[in-house]
C-alpha cells in the first residue's frame, strides 16, 4: 500500500489534497454501484475538474501500473464501476457543466458528469431534448451513458446513446486527450461508445438533439394475462406502428409499483401495457386510434389526457426497479434480449423456470425492442436463496441466448456478466475483441477484469496472453 500512498500524494498535487479521498469512511461510499453485491473498497478516489487533470492522473497511474476505473453517477447495473482496492477511481461528478448548446447545428457540448435530464432541461427553451432516457435519467451521467451505450424506454424509436452522440473527447490510457468524431477511416467513436470504460475515460460530450414532438399521446392497457399483452405489442408493430414506447410490467412488478408510488394502475391485471407515440399531431392522432384497436385484448384501456395524468402512468414504469424493495429484501435485475415474436414463449418459459426453482420473478421490460428486465426475487437472510436466485438469473440469461437474443440489451456486460460471455461466443471471438481493447490500452490498466472472461491479450492480471494469438497465426492480424 505504500505505492498507493505515495501516488496519492502525487495525485494531489494534480487535483489539490481535498480531491483525492484515502480515509477508509469516504471510501466506502464508492465500493460499489447499483449492482450492490459486487463490492471494493478503491485504494483511492479523485475527483478532477478537467480533462487535463485527469489525463494527468491516468499518466502516473500509467507510470506506476496502476489499474484505474472511472466512474459517473455509480448508477450502473453490470459492476462496470466497481473499483479496485489496489487502484484509483475516477469520479466525474465535479464535471457537471453543459457547456454550449448549439440549437442551430441540433448539437450541445456536456462534461461527462452531467446528468441525462440536465441535457434536456438545458436544450428544452430551444424546442429541443436529448432522446436516450434511462429510467435513472434523474442521476445517471452523460459519461455513464456513453460508456454503458445506455437505453431507454423511448430508445425503441429514437435510438440507443449511440445514435445521439457525434463526437467525444477521451483521454486514452497513455494519458493523450483525443477526439473521437464521426468522420472517414474507421468508426473509433463508434468502438468507444459502448466499451464500458475500458478504452479510456470520456472527458466532454458533443450529443444530438431531438426537436420536440408536437404531440404526445399515451396510454395504459390492462390485460387479463401477459400473452394478451405479449401479442398486443407484436399486433403494434406488425401494423407498421412505430411507438416512441412499449413498455410492459407483470402482475408482480404493478404490485411492486402499486405499493411504492400508488400508480393506480388497473386492479387485477395480470400486465400492462403502456404505448406512447409522438410526433405530428396528425400522424399521432391516426396512429394513435389504430393501437387502441389493436389493444383490443384489454379489459381497460385509459389514455393520458395531459401531462399530469402521462406522469402518473410512467411513474409505475419508472419506479419499477427500486419498487422491487417493496415486495422483496433483496432481489437481482436482469437485463437480456429476444427477438419480440418470442416474447410469449421466453416468459412462459421464466414462469416455468419460476416455479420449479421456487424462485418469485417480476417482469419489466422495453417489449417494443425484446429487451427484458426480469427482477429475480430473493431473501438473502434465508440460507441458499442468493444462490438459486443466481441460478434462475443465469437460466433466463440461456434462455435468451437460445432464442437467439443477447445477455445485455443495456445494462451492460461489467463484472456481473463476464462469465456469461462464452456461452455467446467462442474463445477466438473473445481474443478478437480483446485485440480492440489492447489496441487502446496494451497494459490493461484502464478498468481490469471488466467485460472478459479470461484476461490473455492485453497484460491484465494474470499476466499477458502466452502463445500466438489464431488471427496473427493465421496471417489476418498484427500483434501491436
Ligand atoms: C433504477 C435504475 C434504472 C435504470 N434504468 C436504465 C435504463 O432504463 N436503461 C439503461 O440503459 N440503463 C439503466 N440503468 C443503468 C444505469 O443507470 C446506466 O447504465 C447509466 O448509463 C450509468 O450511468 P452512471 O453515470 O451511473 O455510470 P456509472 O455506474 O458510474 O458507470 C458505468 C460504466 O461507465 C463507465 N464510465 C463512467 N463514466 C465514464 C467516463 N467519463 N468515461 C469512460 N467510462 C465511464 C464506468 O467505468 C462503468 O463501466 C438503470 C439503473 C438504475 C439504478
Amino acid at each position: 500500500m505504500a505505492r498507493l500512498d505515495a501516488l496519492a500524494d502525487r495525485l494531489s498535487k494534480i487535483v489539490g489534497a481535498g480531491s483525492v479521498l484515502t480515509d477508509p469512511a469516504e471510501l466506502a461510499t464508492y465500493d460499489c454501484d447499483g449492482l450492490t453485491y459486487h463490492r471494493a473498497t478503491p485504494g483511492i478516489v479523485v475527483l478532477p475538474d478537467t480533462a487535463e487533470q485527469i489525463a494527468a492522473i491516468v499518466r502516473a497511474c500509467a507510470a506506476d501500473g496502476v489499474p484505474y476505473v472511472a466512474r459517473g453517477s455509480g448508477t450502473g447495473l453490470s459492476g462496470g464501476a466497481l473499483p479496485r482496492t489496489d487502484g484509483v477511481l475516477i469520479v466525474t461528478s465535479r464535471m457537471r457543466r453543459v457547456l454550449e448548446v448549439d440549437a442551430a447545428n441540433q448539437r450541445a457540448v456536456v462534461e461527462p458528469g452531467v446528468i441525462n435530464l440536465d441535457v434536456t432541461r438545458a436544450a428544452r427553451p430551444y424546442g429541443y431534448y436529448f432522446a436516450p432516457d434511462p429510467s435513472s435519467q434523474q442521476v445517471c451521467s452523460i459519461g455513464g451513458n456513453v460508456a454503458e451505450n445506455s437505453g431507454g424506454a423511448h430508445c425503441l424509436k429514437y435510438g440507443f446513446t449511440v445514435n445521439h452522440v457525434l463526437a467525444c473527447e477521451i483521454v486514452t490510457p497513455d494519458g493523450e486527450i483525443v477526439d473521437l468524431t464521426e468522420g472517414p477511416g474507421y468508426d473509433l467513436l463508434g468502438a468507444f461508445v459502448g466499451s464500458e470504460g475500458t478504452l479510456g475515460i470520456t472527458t466532454k460530450v458533443t450529443v444530438r438533439l431531438t426537436r420536440l414532438p408536437e404531440t404526445v399521446q399515451t396510454l395504459l392497457a390492462g390485460f387479463d394475462t401477459i400473452e394478451h399483452a405479449g401479442e398486443a405489442v407484436s399486433a403494434i408493430i406488425a401494423a407498421g406502428v412505430v411507438p416512441a414506447a412499449i413498455e410492459m410490467m407483470d402482475a408482480l412488478s404493478i404490485e411492486a409499483a402499486e405499493a411504492a408510488v400508488r400508480c393506480g394502475y388497473p386492479p387485477g391485471a395480470g400486465a400492462v401495457l403502456i404505448v406512447e407515440l409522438d410526433g405530428p399531431a396528425s400522424e399521432v392522432d391516426a396512429q394513435f386510434a389504430r393501437v387502441k384497436e389493436l389493444c383490443g385484448q384489454a379489459f381497460e384501456i385509459r389514455v393520458a389526457a395531459d401531462d399530469t395524468e402521462r406522469g402518473l402512468i410512467w411513474r409505475g414504469r419508472k419506479s419499477a426497479f427500486a419498487a422491487v424493495g417493496r415486495i422483496s429484501p433483496d432481489y437481482i435485475v436482469q437485463d437480456g434480449v429476444i427477438p419480440r415474436t418470442t416474447l410469449p414463449e421466453v416468459l412462459a418459459r421464466i414462469d416455468a423456470l419460476s416455479r420449479e426453482h421456487g424462485v418469485r420473478v417480476a417482469n419489466v421490460f422495453h417489449a417494443g425492442d425484446g429487451n427484458l428486465h426480469p427482477l429475480v426475487l430473493f431473501d438473502g437472510a434465508e440460507p441458499g436463496a442468493g444462490e438459486r436466485a443466481e441460478e434462475v438469473s443465469g437460466k433466463i440469461l440461456d434462455l435468451c441466448i437460445e432464442h437467439g437474443g443477447s445477455i445485455t440489451g443495456e445494462h451492460g456486460v461489467g463484472i456481473d456478466k463476464a462469465k456469461h460471455m462464452p456461452r455467446m461466443f467462442t474463445g477466438e471471438d473473445l481474443d478478437t475483441m480483446q485485440m480492440v481493447r489492447c489496441a487502446f490500452d496494451p497494459a490493461g490498466l484502464c478498468n481490469p477484469g471488466k467485460v472478459y472472461p479470461t484476461p490473455r491479450l492485453c497484460g491484465e492480471v494474470p499476466g499477458r496472453r502466452t502463445g500466438v494469438h489464431p488471427l496473427v497465426e493465421s496471417g489476418k492480424a498484427d500483434l501491436f
